[in-house]
């Protein structure tokens, strides 16, 4: 209490506004009912990690800056995940990737990093035990989420087994990953919803987390979802030395990963890599919002650590927003 009295009153009384208003925006978000646009939830985000460098004392474990996502709706079992899903950390600029590479090559001797697309979805997390799909939860607060497990059965990227190769699926695997629906078939979906005298889906990323989140998974199997993984969490029975080792073995395993990863060795690859999404962001079937670049080495990952709400290791170069018009809506709405 001492060193918070410290701060100064209006600093304090802004501090708790900031925080106030971004769980606020964030429980509309999830609810799939922002009223800010991404990049303006970004802009208080970073004043209110700003206040906080500068004024240690109200760094609390409720601040949004240390805390992930979403509430978890009653329609759903809570599920507690086995290791701890997280969010990322941001680079909205060259300097602030910079920045990033900066900090973690003081710490660790990285030799390379691997950078993909930020897939523009809903998380998700994969029990598999002895190689057969046990449970699919939502990331929820990161602790725990919410059990969507017969609505995740009817995505057909998920597999209910992992084979199809030489090497025995592990006792236990956690995978994580992204569902999405690709830019076509969310266009086809809000026509055949509005046919329906349904209400549309704003974008994509709703359109997927209002699909898999349905009480009923009939409804779920109507909705063209797909899947990309892209890490693993608690693991036994194998191990991974690599980020791009970890790909290989759940492609082996027969669960989708994206093709547009790469392990790039240089900054200046990063750099290029980071450029050539920005200028193709609508090459991929779905929506990016960023790029991802993490530590390829899993010994380095482990040295690096994290904070609460994210890895150290890997930080997510998010693009500009993009104001576009829907044809189906019409509405402009930012995405
Ligand atoms: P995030 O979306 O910035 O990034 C973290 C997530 O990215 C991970 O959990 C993971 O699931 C996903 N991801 C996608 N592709 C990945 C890949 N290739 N590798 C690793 N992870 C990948 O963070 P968040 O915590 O999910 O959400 C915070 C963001 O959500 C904010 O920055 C903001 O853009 C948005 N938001 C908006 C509002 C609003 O009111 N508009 C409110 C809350 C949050």
């Amino acid at each position: 209490a001492a060193a918070d009295d410290r701060v100064p009153a209006e600093v304090r009384e802004r501090h708790a506004r900031l925080c106030q208003e971004l769980d606020d925006h964030s429980y509309r978000y999830y609810m799939g009912r922002p009223i800010v646009s991404d990049a303006e939830y970004d802009t208080l985000m970073r004043e209110l990690g700003e206040i906080e460098e500068r004024h240690p004392p109200l760094v609390t474990q409720d601040s949004p800056t240390q805390k992930v996502g979403a509430p978890i709706s009653v329609d759903f079992s809570p599920v507690e995940h086995l290791e701890r899903m997280q969010s990322l950390d941001n680079a909205f600029s060259s300097e602030e990737f910079d920045a990033w590479v900066h900090r973690v090559e003081a710490e660790a001797p990285i030799d390379a990093y691997l950078c993909e697309p930020k897939i523009d979805g809903l998380a998700v997390d994969l029990v598999y035990e002895n190689g057969r799909l046990a449970r699919a939860a939502t990331r929820g607060d990161g602790r725990v989420g919410e059990d969507i497990t017969l609505n995740v059965r009817t995505v057909a990227d998920v597999p209910e087994r992992l084979d199809g190769s030489s090497r025995p699926a592990p006792e236990l695997l956690e995978v994580r990953g992204e569902v999405f629906l690709p830019g076509e078939e969310f266009e086809k979906l809000n026509s055949r919803l509005a046919d329906e005298g349904k209400t549309p889906f704003a974008n994509p990323r709703n359109g997927a987390a209002g699909s898999l989140r349905q009480k009923d998974p009939r409804v779920t199997a109507t909705r063209p979802l797909h899947m990309l993984v892209h890490g693993v969490g608690a693991h036994t029975g194998v191990e991974f030395t690599h980020q791009s080792h970890v790909y290989d073995l759940l492609r082996e395993w027969g669960l989708p990963v994206s093709d547009r990863y790469r392990v790039l060795t240089t900054r200046e690859a990063v750099r290029d890599y980071i450029e050539y999404y920005t200028e193709h962001r609508h090459e991929p079937a779905y929506e990016i919002d960023g790029v991802v670049i993490k530590v390829d080495d899993v010994s380095l990952q482990r040295r690096l650590g994290s904070t609460s709400r994210a890895p150290r290791w890997a930080i997510a170069y998010k693009y500009p927003p993009e104001e576009v018009t829907t044809r189906l809506v019409d509405i402009r709405v930012n995405v």
